[in-house]
């Protein structure tokens, strides 16, 4: 048997991927599983992308390429930020990874030493406790409450600030409560970073993905002044449904960046040679795709969520972004399963679903928020209709 680190022992295994998998290999066997779980878009990475990644394969694009992406890469990055945000970066402000994930990981790596702090508010992305926790920092939850819509309090955020606070993470639109600070709230928080030593890491991979033409919000156009404070990043995964091609980036001070990427140096090298040429064709090609996503989001959500509403015992709030649906589902807890079980918790409603109704929730444990279970509505209109008729029959069948 190897003796593994502590580090490897005390790490959770990513419970979105988990039930993802869960529901796939169901579904191998046979089982007809309605999969709620996956965060990731069902469609397929639009063709102009794919032709541009197999363009440049047989243009001969298979060797390494510098560590941090190519400048070509970056630029294409650059000029997304220009469009998007409205902000300037330079090129060695800009660092290519694989995937977001990674790149969060790469920060937290760069970023803390032993029991430094990270300020994360719940609910939260499964993988921010986890991966602070594996560079050997320590996840400080700033609890929201989902009547306030699931908006950090500043009042809170700022008593929770210690000389150990590192960073604090930002992601809006969620995952998973699919909620987005508005300016208000966003000015409220950079207020109190503002004179500090935290690093804001704002997660911005939703985005593009916001429905009744909410327009984003990101700290730096409210509080341009805290541009050497703060993090951006952001990713193809979502937008352009290129979840397997594993590209993501930061956009932030050069110190950080120059860390990360010795840091990515000695660990993954570059990311992907093809699937970077890919990145720049989504990056600065024709943007109609993202438009079309968005508005088959927008009637899978009003599809999940009034539906959901309908459910006994089940409220949920309406989300403005992301592929999230975040049912409270408290009111079904304390009833009794035909098999005499009792549903206590997060994980046991889930594990009721997928066994009785064959119908595959994340508990919102994981999330920070055991009221909750996450629901993606990255799955087809037919799917989610099925889904919701056969959460209704099993939850009928509670006592
Ligand atoms: N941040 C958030 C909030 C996410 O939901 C995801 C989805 N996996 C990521 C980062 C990472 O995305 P990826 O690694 O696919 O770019
Ligand atoms: N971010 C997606 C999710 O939350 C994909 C899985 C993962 O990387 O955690 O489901």
């Amino acid at each position: 048997m190897v003796k593994l680190s502590q580090r490897a022992n005390k790490l959770q295994p990513s419970a979105t991927l988990a039930i993802t998998a869960k529901a796939k290999k169901m579904r191998s066997e046979g089982i007809d599983v309605i999969g709620f779980g996956a965060g990731e878009p069902d469609f397929a990475t639009p063709s102009h992308i794919i032709d541009a990644a197999i363009g440049s394969l047989r243009a001969g694009d298979t060797h390494y390429t510098p560590v941090g992406g190519t400048a070509e890469l970056k630029n294409a990055i650059i000029q997304s930020i220009k469009r998007d945000y409205d902000l300037d970066y330079a090129s060695n402000e800009v660092t290519v990874n694989c995937g977001a994930k990674h790149t969060l990981y790469n920060i937290f790596m760069s970023i803390l030493d032993p029991g430094d702090e990270v300020i994360i508010p719940a609910p939260y992305w499964v993988s921010y406790p986890e991966q602070v926790a594996l560079a050997d920092g320590v996840p400080v939850i700033l609890e929201t409450s989902e009547a306030d819509g699931f908006m950090p309090d500043p009042e809170k955020l700022a008593a929770l600030i210690t000389p150990r606070t590192k960073a604090i993470v930002l992601n809006s639109p969620s995952n998973p409560s699919g909620s987005m600070i508005d300016a208000a709230g966003m000015k409220k928080i950079a207020d109190v970073v503002a004179g500090t030593d935290v690093l804001v890491i704002s997660d911005d991979i939703y985005h593009r993905l916001l429905y009744d033409g909410t327009k984003f919000v990101s700290i730096l156009e409210v509080a341009p002044s805290l541009r050497d404070q703060v993090v951006i990043v952001n990713g193809v995964s979502k937008t352009y449904a290129m979840t397997g091609w594993r590209i993501g980036y930061a956009l932030g001070p050069q110190s950080l960046i120059g860390a990360m990427e010795k840091l990515q140096g000695q660990s993954t090298s570059n990311p992907t040679s093809f699937a970077q040429k890919g990145v720049i064709e989504a990056l600065t090609g024709d943007q109609s795709c993202v438009g079309e996503m968005v508005g088959i989001f927008a009637r899978r959500r009003a599809l999940l969520v009034d539906g959901l509403n309908a459910l006994p015992g089940i409220t949920c709030r309406m989300p403005v972004g992301a592929f999230y649906a975040f049912p409270n589902v408290s009111g079904v807890y304390g009833s009794k399963t035909p098999a005499g079980a009792r549903i206590t918790d997060s994980f046991s409603l889930a594990g009721y679903l997928l066994e009785d109704a064959l119908v595959a929730v994340v508990p919102g444990a994981p999330f920070g928020s055991d009221a909750n279970v996450r629901m993606s509505y990255a799955t087809g209109e037919e799917a989610i209709e099925k889904g919701l008729s056969r959460m209704a029959v099993a939850l009928a069948k509670l006592s």
